[in-house]
C-alpha cells in the first residue's frame, strides 16, 4: 500500500521568459511521509523554491506544470482553484523566508491571526484567540505580545509569529522556505530547536527549503538535493552527510561548518549553475565538477540506487570513495576554478 503524504512524480515546471522557455523544475520525483521532514537543499536558483510554488499551485500566471503533485492521493494540479485555496493553510501551509514581508505592518499581530483562523474555521474571535494564545505558548513567545504590532517584534519573534500562524488550522504539511536564512546563528538555532520540539508533539510533516546544509542535518530526516533543477542525490541525512555518492553534495558539505562542531576546512564550490534557458546536454554540473569526464559532458548521468533509499545521479558512482577522498582537499576545487577563470 502506498503511503506517501505527498507524492511528486516527475514535475517539470516552466517559466515563460521573453524569448523563449526556463524549465526551473525538470523532471523532479519526491516522496513524503506522515511524520516525516524532508530538507530540500541546493544553491539559489536550483528549483527549490519553484517545487515549493508548484505545490502550493503560487506559480506567477506565465508559468506551468507537467507532471503530478499528490497529496492523499489527489492530484494538486488538476483540482479546481477553490478546492486548492481549501487545502492550503487547511492541509498544507507555508512559513516563508521573510517574515517581516509576510506580517501586514498595519494589524496587530494576534488579529492577524485569528483573521487566518477564522477565514477556514467556524469558530468565534474568543475561540480563534485562544488557539492564537495556545500557538504562541508553543513556539515560545509570550501571549501578551498578540496584542503588539509586527514592528515591536524582533527579527526572530517575528519568524516565531509566522510559524505560529502556520500551524493555525493543524496542517498535515508545514513548507518552511528558508526560515532561518535572514537571523542571526543564536536566534537561527533557537527556532530550529523550537520547530524539532513541535514537530514532535504535532507529528505533522515538514518540507523544509535551505541551502544550508547544517540547518537540513538538525531539522530532517530525509534529504534532497538539487542542481540546475534536477535531483542529483536522495536519502536519509545519515548517509547523504556521511557517504555522498555525487561530487555536488561532497562540495555542498564542505562549503558548511559542521553541526557536531568537528573543525575541518571550508570550502566552496567555484562557478554557477547552467543557464536553464539552454542547459547542457550531459550533466548539469559538469563545467564546476573536477571529476568530469568527456561522458559526462555527452549523455546525462541515470538515477541510480546506491543505498537504502539512497539514490544519486553521477556516470562515475564505481569511484565514489575516491571522489570522496579528492573532494576533502581544497586543491581538487582549485584546478576547477582555474578552468573556470
Ligand atoms: Fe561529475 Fe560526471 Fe558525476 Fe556529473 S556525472 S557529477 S560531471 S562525475
Amino acid at each position: 500500500m502506498n503511503d506517501n503524504l505527498l507524492e511528486i512524480k516527475d514535475l517539470r515546471t516552466c517559466y515563460k521568459v521573453q524569448d523563449g522557455e526556463v524549465w526551473a523544475v525538470d523532471g523532479v520525483s519526491i516522496n513524503l511521509q506522515a511524520g516525516e521532514n524532508l530538507g530540500l537543499v541546493g544553491e539559489s536558483g536550483c528549483g527549490k523554491t519553484t517545487i515549493i510554488k508548484s505545490i502550493m499551485r503560487l506559480l506567477p500566471k506565465k508559468a506551468f506544470c507537467e507532471g503530478e503533485i499528490n497529496f492523499k492521493g489527489r492530484n494538486l494540479l488538476n483540482l479546481p482553484a477553490k478546492e486548492m485555496r481549501r487545502i492550503r493553510w487547511n492541509n498544507i501551509s507555508i512559513v516563508s523566508q521573510s517574515a517581516m514581508n509576510a506580517l501586514d505592518p498595519v494589524y496587530k499581530v494576534g488579529d492577524q491571526i485569528v483573521e487566518a483562523i477564522q477565514i477556514h474555521r467556524d469558530v468565534s474571535k474568543k475561540e480563534a484567540w485562544s488557539r492564537a494564545e495556545e500557538l504562541f505558548n508553543l513556539v515560545g513567545v509570550d501571549k501578551s505580545r498578540l496584542k503588539d504590532y509586527p514592528h515591536q517584534y524582533s527579527g526572530g519573534m517575528r519568524q516565531r509569529a509566522i510559524i505560529a500562524m502556520a500551524l493555525a488550522l493543524n496542517p498535515e504539511i508545514v513548507v518552511a522556505d528558508e526560515p532561518t536564512t535572514a537571523l542571526d546563528v543564536v536566534v537561527q538555532a533557537q527556532i530550529l530547536k523550537r520547530i524539532r520540539n513541535i514537530q514532535g508533539e504535532l507529528n505533522s510533516s515538514m518540507i523544509m527549503v535551505t541551502h544550508d546544509m547544517s540547518v537540513v542535518a538538525e531539522t530532517c530526516q530525509k534529504v534532497v538535493v538539487m542542481y540546475a533543477g534536477k535531483v542529483v542525490e536522495s536519502g536519509p541525512v545519515s548517509a547523504i552527510f556521511n557517504e555522498p555518492y555525487h561530487p555536488y553534495t561532497m562540495g555542498l558539505k564542505n562549503a558548511f561548518p559542521s553541526v557536531k562542531g568537528e573543525k575541518f576546512e571550508l570550502i566552496s564550490i567555484p562557478g554557477y549553475p547552467p543557464d536553464l534557458q539552454s542547459p547542457p546536454t550531459g550533466c548539469r554540473f559538469a563545467d564546476r565538477c573536477p571529476f568530469a569526464t568527456q561522458l559526462c559532458n555527452e549523455e546525462e548521468p541515470e538515477v541510480t540506487e546506491v543505498g537504502d533509499h539512497h539514490h544519486a545521479a553521477c556516470h562515475h558512482l564505481y569511484k565514489v570513495e575516491e571522489m570522496r577522498e579528492k573532494a576533502s582537499i581544497r586543491e581538487t576545487w582549485s584546478k576547477v576554478s582555474k578552468e573556470l577563470a
